[in-house]
């Protein structure tokens, strides 16, 4: 393990901008605890400017007993029409009484110009009042620089001295945000290098997935000297999401030599994820690398022979790793392999030599063919072997059964 990368979760704050995401108070609270237990570093719990939800989560958050997370409050600079001491923003901010503040500011020119209406002079005295001031009131201050990468494209000088100027105020990170989640992985690198070679001060990123690669662009800073990276489980977050840590985390641990959360808690991102999407009230998406019901299922026949002899043939990593396992799947893609598989999952000797197995290999792609499907159907697939093994008992004769509805009102 060569370095220490700082996992900086924003599921209550970026993630709670998903569509069809809401969470209350309450699931906050349960969502912190779980982070927490996943050996996160920094849990940005919302912003206390913006609603009475959030100011109530940082009253709430500050009896949780937390053994390893820091919570961080969320904002932006202050506004130019205030004295930094008396922008209600920044007063909200202090009032969350977290050990660490995350502002964000503009450094894109084009922002700058269209959106606050102000020189490019005086956003740079914003971000330099804003930092200093709340480093009297928090541990820590971090500076998200927003648009950082559409910024640099637009204007490379501009964009760093915004950075400088976070730097010199006394940031103790400074994060590049893609914002708008269009920058690819090459441009990433091209632009990181750039600012590593400028700046003093810890960098980090947090990147936005609308080109599909807010992971890829994450772990390419790591990759050249980036200490922090944000993100949130399952890569919930605006339009098509932020990166998502379940993968950042696991490819840092297992791929890159890199430590973040601590080795045993590992194993339990399988469950941290499930539990966020349970409380998003969502569905878990099955083809979630590393952590989804899918990540390791096997279909084909070929493959699952290949995985019963060695499972590195058709697996990244052990799925053990990250609470996950390796799953076979029946269908009539399915080979022998498949078959003999699920037999010992159901407790059913069968082996390659078994009279039975060609005549239940068979009924299975005939049935398939007739429209039945035995994926999702564990229990009746172990119906279909005994009835072939002989081992079937008969609980019940259908003799027939009649069906009622009932509509009693308009409505
Ligand atoms: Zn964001």
């Amino acid at each position: 393990m060569n370095r220490i990368i700082e996992i900086y979760d924003t599921t209550l704050r970026d993630g709670a901008q998903s569509e069809g995401v809401s969470f209350s108070v309450e699931d906050k609270l349960r969502i912190t605890q779980k982070l927490d237990e996943l050996g996160v570093h920094f849990i940005e719990g919302g912003w206390p400017g913006s609603n009475p939800r959030d100011v109530e989560y940082f009253e709430q958050v500050r009896k949780l007993r937390l053994s390893h997370a820091r919570v961080a409050a969320f904002g932006s600079t202050h506004h130019a029409k205030f004295k930094v001491e008396d922008d209600p923003n920044m007063r909200a901010l202090v009032d969350a009484e977290t050990p660490v503040i995350t502002i964000f500011g503009k450094t894109w020119d084009l922002h700058v110009r269209d959106a606050l209406g102000i020189s490019n002079d005086k956003n740079l005295l914003l971000i330099s009042n804003s930092i200093r001031h709340l480093k009297k009131h928090a541990e820590l201050v971090f500076f998200d620089a927003e648009h950082f990468f559409d910024g640099y494209k637009a204007n490379p000088e501009y964009a760093i001295k915004c950075l400088k100027a976070a730097e010199e105020a006394g940031a103790d990170c400074v994060i590049l945000c893609d914002t708008n989640g269009g920058t690819l992985p090459h441009e990433v690198e091209a632009i990181v290098t750039r600012v590593l070679s400028e700046l003093r001060a810890p960098v980090g990123i947090h990147a936005h997935n609308d080109s599909e690669v807010a992971v890829a662009n994450s772990l390419a800073a790591i990759n050249l000297g980036a200490m922090q990276v944000q993100g949130t489980i399952n890569g919930l977050g605006e339009r098509c999401g932020n990166a998502n840590l379940c993968s950042v985390i696991a490819s840092l641990k297992i791929k890159m030599g890199m430590d973040c959360i601590p080795d045993d808690r590992l194993k339990t991102l399988r469950e941290t994820s499930r539990f966020v999407t349970e409380i998003a009230n969502m569905r878990h998406f099955a083809r979630q690398p590393f952590v989804g019901d899918s990540a390791f299922a096997h279909k084909g026949g070929i493959h699952v022979s290949a995985i019963a002899r060695n499972p590195l043939t058709y697996e990244h990593i052990k799925p053990e790793l990250v609470g996950n396992a390796q799953r076979v799947l029946v269908s009539d893609l399915a080979g022998k392999s498949n078959v003999i598989r699920k037999a010992r999952e159901c407790g059913m000797k069968l082996d390659a030599d078994s009279p039975e197995l060609d005549a239940i290999v068979k009924s299975l792609k005939k049935l398939e063919n007739q429209g039945y499907q035995f994926e999702g159907a564990d229990a009746s697939f172990e119906i279909l072997m005994k009835k072939a093994m002989g081992l079937h008992r008969s609980f019940f004769d259908l003799i027939g059964f009649r069906v009622i509805v009932e509509k009693r009102r308009e409505g």
